[in-house]
């Protein structure tokens, strides 16, 4: 007879981890207990050598699938003789919610029930067990236990009750159990009349949609916006009142389960790449192509190829989507940039004049999380946007930081980050701090934050530039504030995801909208030499002066003017915008055009000089049109560079006259603008090795969420043999800002150990 102790962590808590050891320990006929603490698990087992052997063997490789525990010790212990397996109750007052899990789709099980007439769960639209279900949404606060969930208000009927407290059941400890006895239920809410019944007002829902009314309906993370993606005027009428004129509208589908989703042949093209990704626990919006006369509305992605697309994430939009059979709009419940709403009487206030229509359900939404959105570049899923089913997003850090820190991250596409150790967690996407819902969102995360993990910030890193709302609320905070220059943050977020150690320099691109840069000018296009917290600027993109500095952000023909200015160029469409000679005055003595070495806004330049888009109605349009829009390998147009004051500088102006070229398709042009690019991002790297020898590359910032022009340059720069990143666990765009801060905090930490 021997003991052994295990202690691990990981992901073991809310995914049915302790009710697995028990069944484990009693398949081998061993003895002992398991036990939370601290957010580890503590596991004693005894039995004969052989048993125990077979344990080990066992553990980790058939640990539930939602499960991801970490071996943390493991040793022989004295203990007397113990009898049976116990599941001891953990000791609450010093258990933190250490790993929360994230909320996830219907497992299989849940699903043969779903669909099983005999089963009390027959159609039910909360159905869920430990291996599936609301978590992230739902928890109020640690430890996580059914009390402290937003299902607190929803006492266990007899049926439900015996499964949470059988070790054996799938059921087990599952904390937001519920059946249509005892747990939530949907409302149908159309103007004054409301339908109570489950049944009913999921059906008189479906019959609104197919009438092409819009429906706003209760999810996991918030209330979606959803019209029949089919029907043109629903999706029109949906534009003009959000209103949004332009930017792509997610949609859902229905699964088929077939294979391949065959059913969706007529709309989109899929990969098994896709179809697995879309049907993750996570359930993403996944980028994919749209089938050219698709039955969709050409209302959904105008001047776009791609629709951003997912399966249905909950019970609920399954039985939503069995019952339409076709594609539905689902579009964030929520004004232009700000996070999505969760309460019904938000949305009805908030989004009354789009529709008077609403499927509720009355299982509270502790915290606003919008879907999460994927798109395969260099046949890797990369993230755009994090949210549901990934959110909160750990990572480790290579070094323990000294003290507990709170990254806010940027102005745009906001996440904040907390760190203490070597634990690093990422917000769920907040949205444009502009509004005082999102400022208030802000604030809520960073409490919900420190609270959920028991852990209290002692400094803050901010971005350096003054008036993001984030560093405003930084210096506001009282507590100690340090500064991280925007594109510092992208480089150290993109070498956090992949470095171990500060062994091998990195070179780091990072081409992007404007952040502020060292200098006082607005950077976005450097390549950066270093390690984090030590980066050297030794590239950049040759610089030019928008007139009207912000407006620029939208209005892309400032920009296209500005190139063409600086180098002799005439645009005849810039000349008819009127006012164009009074711009030019200003702009000859540099009145209000602030400097800007951004790649973001030379793609916005070319979208413009190419025809396609004078003015953008949301953020990224016109680089997103000019990808489109390239169908073909486009002609490279060699780039000089240039040694200016110890820093390579790309020369973009003989790209000009390309874009200028009206005999040439606006494919060839825009293909032939991000060739030429990818080039010149080759031959900067190359000029660099020469003198640095750097061997490993990577790309971080807004632009290289463009896949035609990443491909590219992976291709290019691995014939030349560089190894090249590009993040998989955070976005390239700004939402990664608030993780690149705490690397470029932990290198400073990193430094002053010495
Ligand atoms: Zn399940
Ligand atoms: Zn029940």
């Amino acid at each position: 007879m021997k003991t052994q102790r295990w202690i691990l962590n990981g992901q073991v808590q809310g995914v049915g981890f302790r009710p697995y050891i028990y069944r484990l320990a009693t398949t081998f006929q061993l003895s002992g207990w398991i036990k939370n603490q601290l957010g580890e698990v503590e596991i004693v087992v005894q039995g004969c050598p052989h048993s125990l052997a077979a344990f080990a063997h066992a553990l980790l490789p058939k640990a539930p699938p939602l499960a991801k525990p970490k071996i943390v010790s493991y040793q022989t212990i004295e203990q007397p003789r113990l009898n049976g397996f116990q599941i001891l109750s953990s000791d609450s007052s010093t258990e933190a919610m250490i790993h929360v899990p994230p909320d996830y789709a219907p497992c299989q099980d849940c699903l043969k029930e779903l669909y099983d007439p005999a089963d009390r769960r027959y159609r039910y639209p909360f159905i869920n067990c430990t291996q599936c279900g609301p978590r992230f949404t739902i928890i109020k606060c640690l430890p996580y236990d059914r009390p402290n969930t937003s299902l607190s208000g929803f006492p266990l009927c007899p049926a439900c009750q015996a499964e949470y407290t059988d070790p054996q059941n799938r059921r087990f400890h599952a904390e937001p159990v519920a059946c249509p006895v005892c747990g939530p239920g949907l409302t149908f809410q159309q103007g004054d009349i409301w339908i109570n019944n489950t049944e009913a007002a999921l059906s008189a829902c479906i019959q609104a949609l197919q009438a092409g009314d819009i429906v706003a309906i209760k999810g996991i993370g918030g209330y979606h916006l959803m019209c029949d993606a089919c029907h043109d005027e629903a999706v029109k009428h949906l534009r003009q009142l959000k209103p949004r004129p332009h930017k792509p509208l997610a949609l859902l589908f229905p699964d088929d389960q077939s294979e391949d989703l065959s059913g969706l042949k007529p709309f989109v093209t899929l990969e098994k790449y896709h179809i697995d990704w879309l049907r993750s626990a996570m359930r993403p919006i996944v980028m994919v192509n749209q089938v050219q006369n698709t039955p969709l509305s050409g209302e959904i992605a105008p001047g776009l190829a791609e629709v951003g697309m997912m399966l249905p994430c909950s019970p609920l939009h399954i039985l939503l989507m069995d019952a339409f059979g076709g594609p539905l709009v689902a579009t964030s419940a929520n004004v232009s940039g700000e996070p999505i709403l969760t309460s019904s009487t938000e949305v009805k206030k908030r989004l009354g004049h789009i529709t008077q229509q609403f499927l509720h359900h009355n299982r509270p939404i502790v915290r606003p999380v919008d879907d999460p959105v994927f798109r395969f570049i260099q046949g890797m899923p990369r993230p755009l946007r994090l949210g549901r089913g990934c959110s909160p997003t750990e990572l480790t850090l290579p070094f323990e930081l000294s003290q507990p820190t709170l990254a806010v991250g940027g102005q745009q596409k906001n996440t904040v980050a907390l760190a203490w150790k070597n634990r690093v967690v990422i917000s769920a996407h907040i949205g444009d701090l502009g509004s005082p819902r999102s400022q208030a969102v802000f604030e809520q995360v960073i409490r919900d934050l420190q609270q959920s993990y028991a852990v209290q910030a002692e400094r803050i890193v901010c971005d350096a530039h003054p008036y993001y709302r984030s560093s405003r609320w930084a210096k506001l905070s009282g507590l100690p504030v340090h500064q991280v220059y925007h594109h510092h943050a992208h480089a150290a977020a993109l070498v956090g995801e992949f470095y171990s150690s500060f062994q091998t320099p990195w070179l780091v691109f990072t081409w992007d909208g404007v952040g502020l840069g060292e200098d006082g000018t607005l950077w976005g296009g450097e390549a950066f030499y270093g390690y984090p917290g030590q980066w050297q600027r030794v590239g950049t993109l040759r610089s030019f002066a928008p007139p009207g500095g912000d407006k620029a952000a939208r209005e892309l023909w400032r920009s296209a003017l500005a190139i063409c200015w600086e180098t002799g160029y005439h645009w005849d469409e810039g000349e008819k915008i009127s006012d164009s000679s009074l711009l030019y005055q200003v702009w000859q003595k540099q009145l209000n055009c602030p400097r800007t070495s951004a790649v973001g806004r030379l793609f916005d330049a070319a979208a413009a000089l190419t025809g396609l888009l004078k003015n953008a109605s949301y953020e990224g349009q016109g680089p997103m049109m000019l990808e489109a829009a390239s169908q073909e390998v486009g002609e490279v147009i060699p780039l000089p560079i240039d040694k200016m004051q110890g820093i390579r500088e790309i020369n973009w102006a003989p790209l000009i006259h390309k874009l200028l070229n009206a005999h040439d398709s606006v494919s060839s042009r825009a293909a032939s603008f991000q060739a030429s690019l990818a080039d010149s991002l080759r031959t900067l790297a190359c000029l660099i090795r020469e003198e640095k020898g750097v061997t490993q590359i990577g790309l971080s910032g807004g632009v290289f969420q463009n896949r035609v022009l990443c491909e590219r340059v992976f291709s290019l720069l691995r014939a030349e043999n560089f190894n090249v990143f590009l993040g998989k666990q955070l976005p390239a765009n700004d939402a990664a800002l608030s993780f690149g801060q705490i690397i470029e905090m932990m290198a400073v930490d990193f430094k002053n150990s010495y």
